[in-house]
């Protein structure tokens, strides 16, 4: 079986985009392959963030992972598996500060570093964020990696480390990672169809699975649909909220709206009461399971930690190996 791994950054509640564009096909790659899914919080620390919230944020979104059917085997918390940071260290020592500064996600996050608070600092750890990336799938010896459009470049990179480690130990220890590609859907803001749904743009942006069902409601409602454009041609935010209907399961309220929009007799009224109903119907057992989760708290934190624990155990098997081929001394190994 080959093994798979994803990560995620706990930077606060699961929305929609996630879950349709990522964590649902986790859920299903999970019968298929050997996967480790991480909630990555040490990434989390390479922008400005809250202290305070990234311990519960990173707790929550491993909860809501489990309540939306990621298998608890398959989770771990990368600072809990310490071994992700050292092989990163090792890894920077064979990736050129060049190939770091071609990154575009760095030169994006810098612009938006820029652009806001002028004495927020542009650390060295967001520059080197694609090198701890590739320890995360190296460490695991990962054969494939789900990947968007955003993430081939940084694929791209593990790649051109793990050659290049081979290369300058030689050896052949390290597996080169695949992206797999997967026709995932693509969220837009229901606010502002014109954009993806993202957390970044705030609350009105992203619809929050776990979040209150009023407000859920109200975003759905007062979705932007009518773009001003030819009213035969389907507009980004109409094609969002089919998008989410046909997500959510209704596929029969789908085909039979789409042929109303077909025919010009499409009311967006409708078609937003069907998508609300739909989604409504569809995140009800991933919220009681949520709850539940919750309200068994303690076992659950064990439970995680327990995980890995366990997945932390392929992690010391490779770092032993890397550290016995670079030659320094692994805290694991007797050294004599
Ligand atoms: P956000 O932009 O809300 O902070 P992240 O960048 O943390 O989300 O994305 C986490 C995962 O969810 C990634 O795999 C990403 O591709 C996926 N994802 C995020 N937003 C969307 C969206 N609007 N549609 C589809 N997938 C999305």
């Amino acid at each position: 079986m080959k093994t798979v791994l994803s990560c995620i950054q706990p930077t606060g509640d699961i929305h929609l985009g996630n879950y349709f564009g990522a964590v649902a096909n986790w859920v299903k790659l999970q019968n298929d392959y050997h996967c480790y899914f991480g909630v990555v919080d040490c990434h989390g620390m390479t922008m400005p963030y809250d202290a305070n919230k990234l311990r519960t944020n990173t707790w929550n979104m491993a909860c809501q992972l489990l309540a939306l059917g990621v298998e608890e085997e398959n989770l771990f918390i990368q600072s809990l598996v310490p071994e992700h940071l050292q092989l990163s260290w090792i890894l920077s020592c064979v990736c050129s500060y060049g190939e770091l500064s071609r990154m575009t996600q760095f030169k994006d996050k810098m612009e938006q570093l820029r652009s806001g608070d002028k004495d927020v600092l542009a650390s060295s750890g967001l520059f080197i964020y694609p090198v701890l990336q590739a320890a995360d799938i190296l460490i695991y010896q990962a054969d494939l990696v789900p990947v968007g459009k955003d993430q081939e470049q940084h694929l791209e990179l593990t790649r051109n480390i793990a050659e290049r480690f081979n290369h300058q130990f030689n050896t052949d220890f390290f597996k080169l990672p695949a992206p797999l590609m997967t026709d995932v859907p693509k969220l837009l803001s229901t606010a502002d169809p014109a954009k993806k749904m993202s957390k970044s743009l705030g609350e009105r942006h992203y619809i929050n699975i776990f979040g209150e069902q009023d407000f859920l409601i109200k975003q759905i409602k007062t979705a932007v649909t009518d773009a001003g454009g030819d009213p035969s041609v389907m507009s980004p935010g109409v094609q969002n909220l089919f998008t989410i209907l046909k997500e959510s399961g209704d596929q029969s309220s789908h085909d039979s709206l789409k042929k109303d929009f077909e025919s010009g007799t499409l009311k967006y009224s409708s078609l937003k009461e069907a998508t609300t109903e739909a989604l409504l119907a569809f995140i009800h057992p991933f919220k009681e399971k949520y709850k539940a989760i919750q309200d068994n708290q303690a076992e659950t934190t064990e439970r995680i930690i327990h995980n890995s624990r366990k997945i932390r155990l392929k992690a010391i098997e490779t770092y032993n190996q890397v550290a016995e081929i670079t030659g320094i001394m692994s805290p694991n190994a007797n050294p004599f």
